[in-house]
């Protein structure tokens, strides 16, 4: 939703301020998907409204519901959106836990990074999202569990959809202040979690502007010889400046960092992989605030595969053997392709 088209409006037609309130409350927190929803205003306004606003700035090409897999499991959704000029991105709400939704989001169509594993990666980078595009995609969730009457309530927002949020800093980071406006969203800032390949001053900004905003870093290999070649990004910020970024980050923030490691059969998943790994993590120090994510691999290439179930359970224990706090994350709407960019790209 536009929200300075929507002033506008209301000023042009001469409406007191108490309506904008009123209106954004219905739009950002209720959810209401259409203007004629928003029955405390007349019926030619509403009507008015419906005719010369759009809520969302794009439209619904398709929604995938995958059903959980166990009983207990979690469920998901991913909606596939068409934008104005008619690029495609994606987004996915995961119920964690029944009542609990988390949204993920995308901030660019396609994306410029490269990594090997990853289907957006493989998309190249087409555009920049508008931080209305991020935060509408918020929106279309709201509505859609309005609409549906699926009970529950937004927990966590994380941008772990496609793109590099830093390379799109400036409509990300406006995409959170919108996020977090109690006059809109109203999100705590610590529901949301950015996540980045390692762009070094990107973490640094991020704990200097939003030091209360979750950030996760996409590690997935522990030594520069293997992150080179399946990570760009770290032939410019390698894990040294990595590294460096982490403890400034700390310094800044004093704030727990969570480590993505997507596990690759035979590739980072081995022993010597998991005491490569322990090294670095006892070398930034702070290892109390560190976390580790290891992550099942969702096909996206012939060449990779996920490592099996024994081999990711013990590399958690070798981790533990040296400290190393990890969590094995069950892999979500796997059904529905939810990995990254796998939607989209097809
Ligand atoms: N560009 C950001 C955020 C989007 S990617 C980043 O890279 O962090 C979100 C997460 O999905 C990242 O941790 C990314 O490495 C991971 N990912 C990419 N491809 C994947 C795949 N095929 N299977 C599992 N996770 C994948
Ligand atoms: Fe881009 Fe993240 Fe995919 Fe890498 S993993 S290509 S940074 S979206």
């Amino acid at each position: 939703m536009n929200i300075e088209k929507l002033e506008q409006f209301l000023q042009e037609n001469g409406l007191p301020k108490f309506r904008l309130g009123q209106i954004q409350k219905a739009i950002f927190q209720d959810g209401v998907f259409s203007f004629s929803e928003i029955t405390t205003l007349s019926k030619d306004l509403r009507e008015k409204m419906e005719k010369e606003l759009s809520m969302l700035s794009f439209g619904v090409e398709k929604v995938l519901t995958a059903k959980p897999a166990r009983p207990g499991d979690g469920q998901s959704i991913k909606a596939l959106l068409k934008c104005e000029d008619g690029e495609l991105i994606e987004t996915v709400l995961i119920s964690p836990k029944p009542g609990i939704w988390s949204a993920c989001i995308s901030c660019q169509v396609g994306c410029a990074m490269g990594c090997r594993f990853c289907a957006t990666g493989k998309m190249g980078f087409k555009r920049n999202l508008t931080a209305e595009e991020i935060t509408d995609q918020i929106l279309f969730w709201k509505q859609h569990l309005r609409k549906n009457k699926i009970e529950g309530s937004f927990s966590n927002i994380v941008y772990m959809g496609m793109g590099e949020p830093f390379n799109n800093w400036k409509e990300v980071s406006q995409s959170i202040k919108i996020l977090i406006d109690e006059k809109l969203f109203g999100f705590g800032s610590r529901s949301l979690s950015v996540s980045t390949s390692g762009i070094a001053q990107g973490i640094l900004k991020m704990a200097n502007e939003f030091p209360q905003v979750n950030l996760a870093i996409s590690l997935h290999f522990a030594s520069d010889e293997k992150r080179d070649r399946f990570m760009p990004v770290n032939k410019k910020d390698n894990l040294e400046s990595l590294k460096e970024a982490l403890r400034n980050y700390f310094t800044i923030t004093n704030r727990k960092v969570f480590l993505e490691y997507i596990m690759l059969d035979g590739i980072n998943d081995t022993a010597l992989d998991a005491k490569i790994l322990s090294d670095f993590i006892s070398a930034i120090g702070s290892t109390h605030l560190l976390h580790m994510n290891l992550i099942r691999y969702n096909m996206t290439s012939e060449d990779l595969k996920p490592s099996s179930k024994t081999r990711t359970q013990i590399f958690k224990q070798e981790l533990e053997k040296h400290g190393i706090h990890a969590t094995i994350r069950k892999s979500l709407g796997e059904e529905i392709e939810a990995a990254c960019g796998q939607l989209a790209g097809k």
